[in-house]
């Protein structure tokens, strides 16, 4: 986790707006596109005490205005620091359930995230935005992989139109592999009597 470390060297947004990227980009390193991580952190730091004195903003526009902050981070800190339900975040778990459970319809595909967050905002009560999108997250990382859902451990098969089908279609494809295999080898044979 690299929070801790974080926070115990920069504890506010001037130390922040000032941190050197060399030292910043060292401690979230682990994180992946360190660079441009903290090439915004230190972009929204400069702009958290220029035009807000310092304050994270609590509304979705001015959240917009810091670098490297779109809608799904806006979400995210509206609803879980400020308690605010503006909208749904989506990440690529929740692209992927949404998918999975049919919750969205206007979306092509998981990584639709403006018509999928506009889907389950319609689905759900907007008082559980928050909470629901946590939960999505949570199972998405713990049971429902993106590579192999874990459907013979998950209690949602019942309500989960897609139980079970990442295994058929991955047995199905097996079985036409198979099948291919036998095919040659028994024209290999038939060649070879
Ligand atoms: S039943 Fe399978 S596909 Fe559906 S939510 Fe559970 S793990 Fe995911």
């Amino acid at each position: 986790m690299v929070t801790p470390a974080l926070f115990n060297r920069y504890n506010s947004a001037e130390a922040f707006a000032e941190a050197e990227p060399a030292e910043l980009e060292l401690l979230i390193q682990s994180t992946g596109f360190y660079r441009n991580k903290a090439k915004n952190i230190i972009g929204a730091g400069q702009v958290l005490v220029r035009d807000f004195d310092g304050d994270v903003p609590d509304n979705m526009d001015d959240l917009l205005t810091l670098p490297g902050v779109a809608r799904k981070t806006a979400n995210v800190i509206l609803g879980t620091w400020f308690e605010k339900n503006e909208g749904f975040v989506v990440d690529t778990h929740i692209g992927r359930l949404a998918h999975r459970f049919d919750l969205t319809w206007s979306s092509r595909d998981t990584k639709d995230a403006v018509k999928i967050e506009r889907d389950l905002m319609e689905v759900f009560p907007q008082d559980r935005w928050t909470d629901v999108g946590h939960m999505f997250i949570l199972h998405g990382r713990a049971i429902c992989n993106a590579r192999k859902p874990l459907c013979d451990q998950c209690t949602l098969t019942e309500l989960c139109p897609s139980a079970f089908e990442h295994d058929k279609k991955t047995n199905a494809k097996a079985g036409k592999k198979k099948k291919a295999k036998r095919k040659k080898v028994s024209k290999r044979n038939k060649r070879a009597t």
